[in-house]
């Protein structure tokens, strides 16, 4: 039997050869309690825990009961003795051409005056603190200050508009807000400050004090008594050493929004020792990180991926962790690569939509770097399409693994753990399932199980493993009512995505459930369509939406980014693109999945996070209101496909 067929029952008497990683995948579903207890080991604990698991109230789970930790220290101060001189957190900002490197113990250092001027300001356990800041090292040392004193972070993305930023104070009610002047992207200084103050005036909740990092981008005014600067207040504090506070296990470490990408963000809640394990484990197995190594992600601090693998996975592993501010062209398309080699990155971190970015330029940027030290490039965020994938890895020469997850679970569900078995990639693919995750294909409808080769949702039978979501912040009810009430007849987690598992137990991502269409009776997912047309040399990106269709209830449009768009400098070779792409798709799906049009853009609407936003599409493409566009990155992008349709 094959790998992924691991969560699936065994079949009766089935012994099947047991490879790596299905054993493991297996007995971390059967023996939940005895694998959990092996991988808390990986960190530190105050106060042992007493229970494993309780899964009593089930969707409801508690891990690790009892026991006392926390990430602060599991991050950071764990690590003094043995790496106290290495680094611990390298940020380079190629917006403004600055670099600064703290060791372990300096990072520690600026923590404890951190956490001090927080205690100053009478935070404290079970507090929250919102942060809204660019990609500095302040940022990560005011998440880490909060992990220390137990105060729970809320990470809004910095450059978020007044009002994005507004309802996300209402909801975590924070007695802090730490911020800074400005952020700076394609070297344009982003002010931050007077976004920060518009939405104090239209947010109900006023927190008791902004601490305010001033780089010196952009004027600030400051609010008497409410506002205060960090440089002052770090002078106040420069000795400071402030105590960790333990928390239990099940105590909250914060809170995220999901991207938004479907609709109105949800509020995730995350736990403090089944995250610590679970990111040590994932450290362990997935990533193969080791200390005293430099891990690079390229995400953002306000991102899930940037909570779990831009500053608590890699510290928690010992490692050195990039925080970079820039983009993957600026100051030239190598700058990635570079940073690999300027610090011997071993792991790399980063999303599909940022080698596609790439794979626009001269493919030779990837060559002009000594990146021999990378072992492994990790995709994730959104179908990493397998032309790209292969692109990148030929390009690199190092493994490139897709990894398939979300804000809610914390850390991957779906890839392959080269710590446990060096499984090969199959491009396409974000491998198999994760050890914890016992998830299954179901029917839309029945909530029966589908076979290999059938499209089912992407469902996780609970207890959820560590490092999920606990709940949606301050909304129990919203928490069952989305993840857990969907599929008919069981009570499971819903991911909201479709999947398809192969005969030698790949799995699939077909696209979001929402992202169906449904052709005169065909379901075909928008991925596969976007697939085929990326598949056409001309095409660098791509985005499909289902219209609706008098005759047919559903076509296809299709939005396309090309490499090179002087290709369709006259009518006439627009026109012939379009039906070579037609064809394309024709040849490779059927006539069934041929889309209806084949709009050309510059640039596609998608989320701050990169991902695109198809709903927004499909509104525009039957004449609706686009929804909640707060997320989104640049609206022009919107006005192209508005463009486009008018244009016939
Ligand atoms: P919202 O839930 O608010 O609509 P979102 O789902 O985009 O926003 P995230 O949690 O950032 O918010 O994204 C998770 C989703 O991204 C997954 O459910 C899936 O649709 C997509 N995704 C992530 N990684 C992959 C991957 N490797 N392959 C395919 N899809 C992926
Ligand atoms: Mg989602």
């Amino acid at each position: 039997m094959s790998a992924a067929q691991a969560p699936q029952a065994v079949p009766a008497g089935g012994k099947g050869p047991e490879d790596g990683l299905a054993a493991f995948h297996r007995r971390s579903i059967e023996d939940r309690e005895g694998f959990w207890a092996e991988q808390a080991a990986l960190i530190d604990w105050h106060v042992p825990f007493e229970r494993v698991l309780d899964d009593s109230r089930l969707p409801f789970t508690r891990w690790f009961v009892g026991g006392q930790t926390n990430l602060c220290h599991n991050a950071v101060d764990r690590h003094l003795a043995a790496l106290g001189d290495r680094p611990a957190l390298i940020w380079e900002s190629t917006e403004v051409g600055q670099s600064r490197t703290l060791s372990f113990r300096e990072l520690h250092r600026e923590i404890n005056r951190m956490a001090a001027v927080m205690r100053s300001f009478g935070v404290g356990r079970g507090d929250r603190v919102l942060v809204y800041m660019p990609m500095i090292a302040e940022a990560v040392v005011a998440m880490l200050a909060c992990a220390r004193i137990g105060a729970i972070h809320s990470v809004v993305f910095g450059g978020f508009a007044s009002q994005s930023l507004a309802s996300r104070i209402d909801d975590a009610q924070p007695r802090l807000i730490v911020s800074a002047d400005a952020g700076s992207r394609n070297g344009k200084v982003i002010p931050y400050k007077p976004l920060l103050d518009e939405a104090l005036e239209l947010a109900r909740h006023s927190p008791n004090a902004v601490l305010l990092v001033d780089r010196g981008l952009a004027p600030m005014i400051r609010v008497d008594r409410r506002d205060h600067d960090w440089a002052v207040q770090r002078e106040k504090h420069l000795d400071a050493e402030v105590p960790i506070t333990w928390l239990e296990s099940n105590e909250v470490s914060y809170t995220l929004y999901t991207s938004g990408t479907t609709g109105k963000p949800k509020g995730v809640q995350r736990d403090v020792g089944g995250y610590a394990v679970a990111l040590a484990a994932s450290m362990k197995h997935i990533f193969c990180g080791n200390p005293g190594e430099t891990y690079f992600s390229s995400s953002d601090i306000g991102w899930v991926v940037g909570h779990s693998y831009i500053v608590y996975g890699p510290l928690i592993a010992g490692m050195a962790t990039i925080v970079y501010e820039g983009t993957p062209l600026r100051p030239d398309p190598g700058i990635l690569w570079e940073l690999v080699a300027r610090h011997r990155v071993t792991v790399m971190f980063s999303a599909p939509t940022a080698i596609r970015v790439l794979k626009k330029q001269d493919p030779s940027w990837l060559k002009r770097h000594d990146i021999s030290s990378l072992r492994a490039l990790f995709l994730a965020g959104e179908p990493l399409d397998e032309p790209t994938a292969r692109w990148i890895a030929e390009g690199l020469g190092c493994p490139v693994i897709d990894n398939y997850w979300q804000t809610e679970t914390g850390w991957p569900i779906l890839t392959l753990a080269h710590g446990i078995e060096r499984t090969p990639t199959r491009y396409g693919s974000p491998g198999m399932p994760m050890y914890g995750y016992d998830v299954r294909l179901l029917h839309e409808q029945t909530g029966e199980e589908v076979g290999p080769g059938e499209k089912g949702v992407v469902a996780i039978v609970p207890p959820l493993p560590p490092g999920c979501m606990q709940t949606v912040w301050r909304d129990d009810e919203r928490f069952l009512n989305t993840y857990f009430a969907s599929i008919p007849g069981r009570q499971v987690y819903s991911t909201f995505d479709w999947g398809m598992r192969d005969g030698d137990g790949y799995w699939f991502i077909l696209g979001r459930t929402d992202d169906v269409i449904n052709v005169a009776g065909h379901r075909l997912g928008t991925r596969e369509i976007e697939e085929s047309l990326s598949s056409h040399a001309a095409v660098a990106e791509c985005a499909v939406v289902g219209v609706a269709d008098a005759l047919k209830g559903q076509v296809a449009v299709a939005f396309a980014v090309l490499k090179d768009p002087s290709r369709i400098a006259t009518d006439a070779d627009r026109l012939a693109l379009e039906g070579e792409l037609m064809a394309t798709v024709d040849r490779q799906l059927g006539a069934v999945a041929r889309p209806s049009r084949v709009h050309f853009v510059t640039i596609l609407p998608k989320t701050r996070s990169g991902k695109v936003l198809r709903r927004a599409i499909q509104a525009l493409c039957e004449r609706r209101d686009a929804g909640d566009l707060t997320t989104m990155e640049d609206a022009a992008a919107l006005e192209q496909v508005r463009a486009a349709l008018a244009g016939g």
